[in-house]
């Protein structure tokens, strides 16, 4: 049965989400009792189960509450998606690309999902005239929508920086003449910034993401070089110039990854806002449960308690107004993004493809390398495979048995589709350990934004 409500404690507090409403409530411990997560019991059924811990004057009191905030939709309210979901036929265009501008990297981190930047082929780099026939194509493929985001990806894309320069200089001239807006996002392991790098990637890029993972103790134990030494001490420095020089109204983040070493990964938060920075995700890595690094089922008690210390520090440091922002606790409250994006994620391969150095179009970074997701190429002339898109579009939580019931389903969209078909060899079907994580990233993040609130 469809999720209708959530229950949750956070710090003591008591919290109510009406999930289709998206209505957050913080109540106190009797409007908690009352209420039941599939619907409102009657009033006797209420007053017997809990007559040893209120009166019935609070019990009436209580009840009067919720069904006043019944009367106003703000509590086990319907579903108003579902059938726009079902008829939509509306045209999908292309709005992000992620161009492999080149498969290679000069760092060789133990969990890489890309084969140390090999991606199951051999290493190789993107020709600029490819890159710039891929801000072609999507040009094309945007039809009217003005806004693209392009992420600038690898391997290690500064390994091509001159392509990198002659892909972005050219889509410059391109929007100009096709009226689009493209915004530019780097992942750089920013062992290869200088000066002239850095100001050409802080001017002409949206957002930088720079890769450490927290703790140097950690971080040199998986993000180690050609050599085998870590790579800390290379890219510190490194990163702070970035940030340093960084236009404050641009974005950047430092983006972390932790694994069953580091699963007080909490340590490793501190330490990159204890360094200054005010942008931060620290991830779990995905891998497969044999591999040494990966999350298991019996890491997530530790793992929670992590999230829960997180919270607590970030509400003391917003009090002491030295906060910062920490990725996987941000939260729209108000409405939070269209319909679309609520009930279907990413867009991968509908919205959002990956291309390759060959030009090869893929559903996402992910996928790259898997043939059975391979959409077509940007160079060729008959019009990509529509099947896969189609797949993937109608992937969205309604069709997906397990996100249709959750909770969280508006919040976290239906899981990330590439780990659903990594682990499940099915794009429908959730990845567990995934989903416990999202679950309890969600309710710190609504209970972080409620107290921090003004
Ligand atoms: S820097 Fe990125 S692409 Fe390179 S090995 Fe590490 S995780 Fe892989
Ligand atoms: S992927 Fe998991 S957490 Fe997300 S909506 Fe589906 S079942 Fe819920």
């Amino acid at each position: 049965m469809m999720s209708l409500i959530h229950k949750f404690t956070q710090d003591e507090k008591y919290y109510i989400i009406d999930v289709n409403s998206g209505s957050v409530h913080l109540v106190d411990e009797l409007v908690y009792d009352l209420i039941d997560e599939d619907s409102l019991k009657s009033l006797e059924e209420l007053k017997s189960r809990l007559q040893n811990k209120y009166s019935s004057a609070e019990i009436e009191e209580g009840y009067s509450d919720i069904k006043e905030l019944i009367n106003e939709g703000m509590l086990y309210s319907m579903d108003l998606y579902e059938n726009i979901a079902i008829n939509d036929n509306s045209p999908s265009y292309i709005k992000a690309l992620c161009l492999n501008i080149v498969h290679d990297c000069n760092l060789r981190c133990k969990y890489c999902f890309a084969d140390e930047g090999e991606y199951k082929g051999c290493r190789k780099p993107m020709p600029p005239e490819i890159g710039k026939r891929a801000i072609d194509w999507v040009i094309k493929k945007s039809g009217p929508r003005k806004n693209i985001e392009v992420d600038l990806f690898g391997g290690e894309p500064l390994m091509v920086f001159d392509t990198l320069k002659e892909i972005v200089d050219y889509a410059r001239e391109q929007e100009v003449l096709f009226n689009k807006n493209i915004r530019f996002t780097m992942t750089t392991n920013a062992t290869l910034f200088n000066d002239e790098i850095m100001e050409y990637v802080d001017k002409n890029l949206g957002n930088i993401v720079l890769s450490i993972d927290g703790r140097k103790s950690v971080n040199d134990k998986v993000r180690v070089k050609v050599d085998g030494s870590g790579s800390y001490d290379k890219v510190l420095p490194k990163i702070k110039s970035m940030v340093k020089l960084r236009d404050p109204e641009k974005q950047y983040y430092v983006r972390g990854t932790f694994t069953r070493n580091n699963i007080d990964f909490f340590e490793d938060v501190i330490a990159l806002a204890d360094e200054g920075f005010k942008e931060i995700s620290v991830e779990p890595v995905v891998l497969p449960d044999e591999h040494e690094l990966s999350i298991r089922k019996e890491d997530l008690p530790t793992i929670f308690t992590q999230y829960d210390k997180l919270y607590k520090e970030m509400l003391k440091r917003h009090k002491e107004d030295n906060e910062f922002k920490f990725y996987h606790f941000n939260i729209d409250l108000n409405g939070g993004p269209c319909i679309y994006k609520r009930i279907s994620g990413c867009g991968a391969g509908h919205e959002y493809v990956a291309i390759t150095p060959d030009g090869d179009i893929y559903p996402c970074h992910q996928f790259v390398g898997n043939t059975d997701f391979l959409l077509g190429n940007i160079m060729d002339k008959e019009d990509i495979n529509t099947e896969i898109p189609n797949t993937f579009k109608n992937a969205h939580i309604y069709n997906k048995p397990k996100c249709r019931e959750c909770w969280a389903r508006f919040y976290c969209s239906g899981g990330c589709q590439a780990n659903n078909f990594n682990f499940n060899g099915d794009i429908h079907i959730p990845y567990e350990i995934g989903c416990e994580m999202q679950k309890k990233r969600i309710e710190c993040a609504i209970a972080l934004k409620a107290q921090t609130m003004e």
